[in-house]
This record gives structure tokens, sequence and C-alpha cells, in this order.
């Protein structure tokens, strides 16, 4: 690729609430994964910037939606990951709630990439998001991260099990093999989100 928009990505803000966020014009896409499926990883790999995500890991900001621009028209929103045990149930319910109003209400959300490890995919979160986005007719691109660690022949495997799962669920959407030191997928990942950012 020429050049990589994603480059120019930098962290502006965390919101706890939907209206905390920048105003909601121009394009974004939302980042969503269990936790440890390797979503900062992704993150980071996307915008070829290391320390990217970090700011998504910082203590008090895990919790939140983190706002990441790249340019006047068009963000990046890293949502809370879900899956840790230690967090309380009432957290987790503020946090259900937070992300729903914002997959509800958000009109510039294009997309969500729901990212899951490849090794260990359709998790119930992964179901949940799924269905929610294709009841409301959100864009999904999946990606199975830690390609790398499947045999080539797992992976392809892999792949195709869950586009059939994913197919089977009603939903239509998209899925590809990612893999941060493998820089498998990375340029399809870029590709595929720019598209997803310029829809009207
Ligand atoms: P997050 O909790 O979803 O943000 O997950 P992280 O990005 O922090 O990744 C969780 C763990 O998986 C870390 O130890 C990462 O180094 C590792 N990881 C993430 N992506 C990959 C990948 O593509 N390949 C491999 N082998 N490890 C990865």
């Amino acid at each position: 690729m020429k050049t990589n928009p994603f480059r120019s990505a930098q962290f502006v803000l965390s919101a706890a609430e939907v209206r905390q966020l920048p105003a909601d014009s121009g394009a974004e896409i939302a980042f969503a994964g269990r936790s440890n499926a390797g979503k900062s990883s992704a993150l980071n790999a996307i915008c070829d910037q290391s320390g990217l995500a970090r700011t998504s890991k910082t203590p008090g900001r895990t919790q939140l939606l983190n706002v990441f621009v790249l340019d006047e028209g068009r963000r990046l929103i890293d949502l809370p990951g879900y899956g840790y045990a230690k967090v309380p149930e009432a957290v987790r319910e503020r946090w259900r709630a937070a992300i729903d109003a914002y997959l509800r209400q958000r009109d510039s959300l294009r997309a969500v990439v729901l990212i899951m490890d490849s090794r260990h995919p359709l998790k119930e979160f992964d179901l949940q998001m799924l269905a929610y986005c294709r009841d409301i007719g959100l864009g999904c691109h999946v990606l199975l991260t830690k390609a790398d660690k499947l045999s080539r022949g797992e992976a392809a495997g892999t792949l195709a099990l869950v586009r059939k799962e994913i197919a089977a669920l009603g939903s239509n959407a998209s899925v590809q093999l990612f893999s941060v030191p493998a820089k498998t997928g990375l340029d399809e990942a870029r590709a595929t989100l720019i598209g997803l950012l310029s829809q009207p």
C-alpha cells in the first residue's frame, strides 16, 4: 500500500458515555473483541504504531470507549474488551449498556471490526455481536487473529468454518485471517476499513 492513512491515527479521548464522544459526523469504525483476543495488537498493526492502543489498556481507560482520530472526518473507536472474570456483573452491565447505546445511536458508525482469536472463534460475545450487527443492519468485518499459531491448513479450515457459521446466522459479515508477527491480512484489513470508512 502506497500511503497508510491509519499511520496518522492519534488518541484523542476516552468516553464513558456516547454524549462525551466527538461530534457524530464523518465516519468511524469500532473495534470489538473479547479480552486477550488481540484487539490492541491488531489496532497497533493496522496503524503501524506499536504503542497506540496501549492507551486503551491504561488503568481507568479499560472500561471506556477510546477514540483515535485519523483525520478530520475519520475515526477508529476502541470498545472495552469483554471477558475479564474479575469484573463484577454490575460493571459489565454498565459497559454493555454504553456499548449498546453507542452501536444503536451513532450515525457516523459505519461498521464493527470484530476481533477473534483464530484458535477460539465464535464465543458467546462474538455471536452476540454478530447477531446485534445483523439485527440493526450494521456492517461487520471479522479478523481471525493469531493465525500464525495455526498451520496453513488449520487456518484455511478455520476461515471456511467461520464463514459458514456466520452465513448460517444470517449475518453478512466478512471474515479474514490476520496475524501481527506474520503480517498476514494487514493490507486486506486496511483496504477493507478504508472501504467501510468511505461508505456514505
Ligand atoms: P486485547 O486484550 O484483545 O487487546 O489483546 P492484545 O492485543 O493485548 O493481545 C493479547 C496477547 O496476544 C498478547 O500477548 C499479544 O502479544 C498476543 N497476540 C496478539 N496478536 C497476535 C498475533 O497475531 N500473533 C501472536 N502469536 N500473538 C498475538
